[in-house]
């Protein structure tokens, strides 16, 4: 028996004809900056997550970066991002000469604590940014309270959150603006790297497209200065097709992750995100916290069951962040999740079968500890 993370060839396999097709259309007419397949994904990402507008971008990064920039960081502004995520939430406010403030999880939604985030909030905090974390939405009223009193805006990293919904709506719709990555792992994945911002404000639309685009919307039009961060025709084309396929793959997700829980529950020494009643989680990843997590790696590995580690090291505690000067004591709940946690297979060609060996695997080894 082996059971891959995720499986990427079936996925090209289920919409091939309609990629090869798209393909070739696309080299017959050359439409490669700017295509027509572009502006056909945005209207219909913005339609499907319901928000007024979608701009495309390179990747989910420059999601945040080009959002974060046009929202006006700068030096001396503050950015309250979570302790554990993917450095992209991080990084970017940096790359806008902000200055990056992390913020604790909560242990058991493993999404960043609003308590936290209020007691870091200082005269100079501008935002925040949550993490909705392997597809879990964030406590958005309880942040998007905080913010209100304290006149912040909220930009959402949704990067590993395409149709999580909270309180019935999108995640993506609450917040000033809302970033996605769909780089090719993520539930909505290109060929290569992709990504998106949503909003519904339109001044910010306006500004993150010409930022975007060498800082203006016509050719030779430069406005301001800005970047060179494109959405591929040739992504946008893939897009295109999976975005019609995604609420059936997510779907089969939520039935995968449902098995796991029933299967889990009653396993000793297993824990898994806990999900409040306001969200409907779309299950990006499947992540179990285990005190011999290490241990059971190796053990589901040798029966031929792939995971991974999302992430090994919450961000204060890399290298990148040194100079920040935190210790373990700063963000105990995040340093005892990088310790303890571990991503199980989940992708939407798995069968039941396939998660019901999975979890007697680590049954039979957790009997054993
Ligand atoms: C994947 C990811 C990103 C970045 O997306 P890229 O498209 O790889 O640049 C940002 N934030 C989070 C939480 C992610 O998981």
């Amino acid at each position: 028996m082996k059971i891959s993370f995720n499986d990427l060839h079936l996925q090209y396999l289920e919409c091939k004809s309609e990629i090869d097709y798209a393909i070739e259309e696309l080299l017959r007419k050359s439409d490669y900056i700017r295509g027509e397949a572009v502006s056909r994904f945005e209207s219909a990402f913005s339609k499907a997550i319901g928000s007024n507008f979608a701009i495309g971008c390179g990747n989910g990064t420059d999601a945040l970066h080009i959002a974060m920039k046009m929202l006006g960081v700068r030096e001396g502004c503050e950015v309250i991002v979570p302790a554990h995520t993917w450095i992209s939430t991080a990084e970017t406010v940096s790359q806008t000469c902000g200055r990056v403030v992390f913020a604790d999880i909560d242990p058991e939604t493993m999404t960043i604590l609003p308590s936290e985030i209020e007691k870091k909030i200082t005269e100079k905090t501008v935002g925040i940014v949550p993490v909705h974390l392997y597809g879990n939405s964030c406590p958005l009223d309880e942040i998007l309270t905080i913010a209100s009193r304290h006149e912040l805006w909220v930009v959402e990293d949704c990067a590993q959150a395409h149709f999580t919904t909270y309180k019935n709506s999108n995640v993506g719709t609450f917040g000033i603006a809302g970033t996605f990555s769909f780089y090719p792992g993520k539930n909505l994945g290109a060929l290569g790297d992709a990504g998106a911002i949503v909003t519904n404000d339109k001044i910010l639309e306006n500004s993150c497209r010409m930022y975007a685009s060498h800082g203006g919307l016509k050719k030779n039009e430069h406005k301001i200065e800005g970047i060179n961060s494109r959405l591929d025709t040739l992504q946008a084309a893939v897009l295109n097709i999976k975005l019609s396929r995604i609420f059936g793959w997510t779907e089969k997700r939520k039935l995968l992750a449902k098995r796991y829980r029933d299967n889990l529950s009653s396993v000793n020494g297993i824990r898994f995100q806990k999900i409040e009643k306001d969200t409907d989680h779309s299950y990006h990843l499947f992540v179990i916290l285990c005190n011999y997590r290490d241990e059971l790696k190796s053990f589901l590995s040798d029966n031929g069951v792939e995971t991974n580690i999302n992430y090994p090291h919450s961000l204060p505690f890399t290298e990148a962040y040194k100079y920040l000067g935190h210790v373990s004591a700063d963000f105990p709940n995040a340093y005892h999740h990088a310790e303890t946690c571990l991503s199980l297979p989940l992708h939407q060609f798995m069968s039941i079968e396939d998660v019901d060996y999975c979890c007697g695997l680590i049954e039979d080894f957790t009997k054993k500890k």
